[in-house]
């Protein structure tokens, strides 16, 4: 089993998770309606008898939908609302449109370039293909917990240039939030051995309509060499709240990651520097 940072034979994995937070603001809709009064006398046909002032009725209501609003903040979901139901505005803009990033997908296979061990200023380029990504209440390794979800992938890299035969390779994968752009803080993670594999837990928060909320990244990497082709396979998942759909996970070049001396960085590249390299690529959860 493969941990952090961990060195195998030709092959040294860095593996990073990163997150976010947003929130959800319930503006429970108290209701814009207005009721009508009604008619319950049954027995008089004759209207005659008690004629109903509609001017003032009229006035009544008009003062009634001329209600002074007052608006929840906009967050990443919904921008502000007003418990009439009425909005303004626009949700917060996501960090990651700002940089027009273009998502890879499930099934599909992509070039990756990352550093070499023995010298990293050489990269091997090989390829990333996820494999499999689904949406779970729980399944083996990962538990079920109420109103949250697990989004998870499935990933294989390979190299097999002569790069990677020569000098080993690198891969750094990370997530951040599409919406706030973060990304986890490094070092948080334990090593938990699950029902069958060991894996890295790390805990972050993503802001769901205006509220902080608590989740849980699960990390399964392991690496071998078959037929001459280094194969990595991972796996990434999410505990977030039923509908989150903000989790990016990242495969950057992990020149990126690492310091002249060849510590790991921390923090991690933000989403501005993300988005001034080149070859990265970004699978969203969504
Ligand atoms: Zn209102």
């Amino acid at each position: 089993m493969m941990m952090k940072n961990q060195v195998l034979p030709r092959i040294t994995a860095l593996s990073f998770c990163l997150f976010l937070l947003f929130g959800l603001t319930s503006c429970n809709g108290v209701s814009g309606i207005i009721e009508k009064e009604k008619n319950n006398d049954l027995i008089s046909a004759e209207e005659t008898v008690e004629p109903k002032d509609e001017s003032k009725k009229e006035e009544n209501e008009s003062l009634l939908l001329e209600h002074e609003h007052v608006w929840s903040k906009e967050n990443y979901q919904e921008p502000k609302t007003c418990s009439c139901g009425q909005t303004e505005g626009a949700p917060l803009p996501a960090a990651f449109m700002e940089y027009g990033f273009e998502f890879i997908e499930a099934g599909k296979t992509y070039p990756y370039t990352s550093a070499c061990v023995m010298d990293r200023t050489v990269y091997s380029t090989g390829s990333v293909t996820v494999n499999d990504y689904r949406i779970v209440e729980a399944e083996e390794d990962f538990e079920s917990k109420n109103g949250f979800e697990w989004r998870i992938i499935d990933w294989t890299m390979e190299f097999s240039d002569d790069n990677v035969h020569k000098y080993s390779v690198f891969y750094a994968s990370y997530s951040y939030d599409f919406y706030d752009g973060k990304y986890y803080p490094e070092g948080s993670g334990e090593i938990v051995t699950g029902s069958h594999h060991e894996y890295e837990s790390e805990k972050f928060f993503v802001n769901y309509f205006g509220q902080d909320i608590e989740c849980e990244q699960r990390i399964f990497h392991d690496g071998s060499w078959r037929d001459q082709v280094c194969i990595i396979e991972g796996t990434a998942a999410i505990s977030v709240p039923v509908g989150y759909d903000g989790g990016v996970h990242v495969f950057m070049n992990a020149v990126y990651t690492l310091s002249e001396s060849g510590e790991i960085i921390d923090p991690k590249p933000s989403i501005a520097e993300a988005a001034a390299q080149t070859g990265n690529l970004y699978f969203r959860f969504s």
